[in-house]
């Protein structure tokens, strides 16, 4: 067992899962255990329930049922909407151009590599500004008749940034260009309106609104150019094979319900503790600068450099006082290299390699904040 005087500074990496939601979730485990494709009473039962998480979905995303595709997770999904518009744009318009930021979550940047480098497309990067931002004029100025897909993320899990994806996605569609979003981040906290967002294709995984990991949706608007990368039975319209997942079908459903009913509440509770984080810990420690953009942030996400500091000392020193936190990327210890998504953003390795990413949410108190201000200066006054 965890200890129980441990507080969790790490929602960006996973949440737990809702009690509401597991609740959701058993029957179907032992009860309603049927196979959706079955024809008997046993899979029209759970047949129903699938349809029935599915209506749910896109009634919050604002598209029809046909459009709600149901995967492994957010990288999957990340996945699937690369490699399925790149190919079915290829096969349709004979398109080969594929742009994105650099500073992409690694599923959406290393499958475009893994494009470029086994499937020969041509894989151009977009800029981003000192804060990650990707703006719609970028966009407007790189794209090509050409471009089989844009894919640009609506909030970065490391540093916070929201980008304007109303409006990238506006300049994508009068040039007849798909357009991906990637928002495993930020549905937790954000509206996920796919026609407002005027994106083609969106990526959702259950994990980071406190729903079960393993479970994941794209949205996929109909007409999109698209081959399906898992073949096998004709679930999900015939763009996605394999048995239907139901308990977490189930699960996703009632959490992504869940965080569409009670977004406003929660952003007013994350929101001021993460304003405090953010003020004290530049106030208070020298040699300190926030990543991301000021205001245009997540609710839940203060994200921080501190000059000449091992990130991974730090966080392991912040882990025996009691506090889970994040440098915000993958790194393993014994591996420090910065952060891509840091270096990108134009900091120096010296910066780059003392990250800190505090991320807030349903166990987030006043308390736990007080008590991490007052021991990360010694920290770092420590290691440095
Ligand atoms: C967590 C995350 C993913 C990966 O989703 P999984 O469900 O963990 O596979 C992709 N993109 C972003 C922005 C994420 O935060």
């Amino acid at each position: 067992m965890m200890s129980n005087n441990l507080s969790y500074f790490d929602y960006a990496a996973t949440t737990p899962v809702d009690q509401r939601v597991l609740d959701t979730m058993l029957p179907f485990f032992r009860e309603n255990f049927g196979n959706p494709s079955s024809i008997h009473q046993y899979g029209q039962h759970a047949e129903g329930a699938v349809e029935n998480a599915r209506a749910s979905i896109a009634h919050y995303l604002n598209c029809r049922p046909g459009e709600v595709i149901f995967t492994s997770g957010g990288t999957e999904s990340d996945n699937l909407a690369l490699r399925g518009v790149a190919f079915g744009m290829r096969q349709q318009r004979g398109s080969n151009h594929i742009l994105i930021p650099p500073a992409e979550h690694h599923a959406v940047l290393r499958t475009a590599h893994h494009l470029a480098k086994y499937h020969s497309f041509d894989l151009e990067y977009l800029p981003v500004n000192e804060y990650g931002l990707t703006t719609a004029n970028d966009v407007a100025e790189r794209l090509r008749p050409t471009t089989a897909i844009v894919s640009v993320m609506y909030a970065n899990n490391e540093i916070g940034t929201i980008n304007p994806i109303a409006e990238i996605g506006a300049v994508c569609r009068n040039n007849g260009i798909p357009f991906h979003t990637d928002a495993v981040q930020a549905a937790a906290y954000l509206p996920v309106d796919c026609q407002s967002l005027n994106v083609d294709l969106l990526s959702l995984g259950s994990h980071k609104f406190y729903g079960p990991k393993g479970m994941g949706v794209l949205y996929v608007r109909k007409g999109v150019p698209f081959i399906p990368q898992q073949t096998g039975g004709s679930q999900e319209m015939g763009l996605r094979a394999g048995t239907s997942n139901l308990p977490y079908i189930a699960g996703f459903a009632r959490a992504f319900e869940l965080a569409h009913i009670e977004r406003e509440l929660r952003t007013e509770i994350v929101r001021p503790l993460r304003d405090r984080l953010i003020g004290r810990i530049l106030e208070e420690i020298p040699q300190s600068q926030l990543t991301g953009h000021p205001h245009l942030r997540l609710p839940n996400h203060a994200s921080f450099v501190f000059e000449g500091v091992n990130g991974n000392d730090l966080l392991m020193h912040l882990d025996l006082a009691g506090f889970a936190c994040s440098s915000g990327s993958a790194c393993k210890t014994g591996n420090p290299e910065p952060s891509e998504v840091l270096t990108t953003i134009g900091l120096s390795r010296d910066w780059a390699l003392g990250s800190l990413r505090l991320t807030l949410g349903s166990e987030s108190n006043l308390a736990q904040v007080d008590q991490l201000l007052e021991c990360l200066p010694h920290i770092i006054q420590g290691l440095r």
